[in-house]
């Protein structure tokens, strides 16, 4: 097998699209059926995967993954963000896949080895060293559609990311679909490939039909989240967000902009989020959507039932940016970590 061309040591992370360089180190371990997951220890060089065609996450959808970030610190180390939440949510992801579960201490102690094995690859702030848990169902059976497979491969790779929005933070159009859920309620908590297979075809037709970047799913008038982030609205008193239940996903950024917003003086709600009020947040207050990747990215803009209803003056607004800004400080150490979110790795 040969290593496929990899432009890590030469290319921009700042301008190469997002997720599309990666770190030449990988860590992999492998479950066979009736073991444990197997880690030789340390990370190996990043090579193409060997796969059987009959592999059952090819044609059953036994695939999930996580999306953490290591941060190049102000002082010049390196620190991931919340590795406890991120290697907690694999393993809640695998168990809804009813594949054997890898120990969680396995899957910190992989993302560390993959994170210090790539560090050198880490841009600078506001760039990070983007990580990529995944995990496959690796049973070679195809008449196993209706079990789950029984052995499994788990691999962290890494990708030099720039800034989301190179440029500068520009807000989105979302369009809000009342009616085409995102997913299926038994796998609405699930960071599976399959979520965003669904959520394709409504987030297709949204760009070509209403302009939008995003879709916010509001099925049956509930407003949850984003094909690919959650939502919320703020003003300059409180910050609300859907209150948690298995129909959406838990994210991490999530729980960092609530736990923040508390510290900063904000009334926070988690709770149901209706269309009207949607409609008159509009008029006095500012909207969000929050993830990993762009961290997060102000809404400029919703098309809601045939309405186009704009935020302020469509600019990104002042608590938006004032809760991405304490974030952002604290994942590169420019301000104090009151709640330990920071692992301190070597590199
Ligand atoms: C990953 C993800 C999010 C954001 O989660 P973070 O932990 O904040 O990155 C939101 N919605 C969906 C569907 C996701 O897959």
């Amino acid at each position: 097998m040969t290593s496929p061309a990899s432009p890590v040591d030469t290319a921009d992370p700042f301008t190469a699209p997002f997720g599309s360089l990666f770190g030449d180190k990988i860590t992999i371990a492998r479950m066979e059926a009736g073991e444990g997951y197997r880690y030789s220890g340390s990370a190996e060089p990043m090579e193409n995967l060997s796969l059987h065609p009959a592999t059952h996450a090819l044609h059953y959808g036994s695939s999930c993954f996580e999306g953490l970030k290591a941060f190049r610190q102000n002082d010049g180390s390196l620190a991931i963000f919340r590795l406890e939440d991120h290697a907690l949510r694999l393993t809640k992801t695998v168990a809804q896949l009813y594949m054997a579960v890898p120990d969680i201490e396995l899957v910190k102690t992989m993302i560390i080895d993959a994170a210090e094995a790539n560090a050198s690859h880490t841009p600078d702030a506001p760039g990070s060293l983007y990580l990529r848990p995944t995990l496959l169902g690796t049973q070679v059976n195809i008449g196993a559609a209706a079990t789950p497979s029984n052995s499994a491969l788990f691999y962290v790779f890494a990708s030099p990311v720039g800034d989301y929005f190179a440029g500068g933070v520009r807000p989105l159009t979302i369009y809000v679909e009342t009616e085409t859920p995102r997913t299926t309620p038994q796998f609405g908590r699930a960071k599976a490939g399959a979520n965003y297979a669904m959520a394709l075809g409504p987030t297709l037709d949204a760009k070509a039909t209403h302009g939008a970047d995003q879709v916010l799913f509001a099925s049956g008038g509930d407003v949850t989240e984003t094909g690919a982030a959650n939502f919320f609205l703020v003003d300059n008193d409180r910050v609300v967000t859907r209150e948690l239940d298995d129909s959406f996903l838990h994210g991490v950024t999530r729980s960092s902009v609530l736990a923040l917003a508390a510290d900063l003086g904000y009334q926070v709600e988690e709770r149901h989020i209706s269309l009207d009020e949607l409609r008159a947040w509009a008029g006095r207050g500012e909207a969000f959507l929050s993830g990993t990747a762009a961290i997060i990215a102000p809404v400029g803009t919703l098309r809601l039932e045939g309405d186009t209803v704009a935020f302020g003056d469509g600019q990104p607004g002042p608590n938006t940016l004032k809760l991405r800004q304490a974030l952002t400080d604290i994942q590169i150490g420019a301000a104090p970590d009151p709640h330990n979110w920071l692992t301190p790795i070597e590199g």
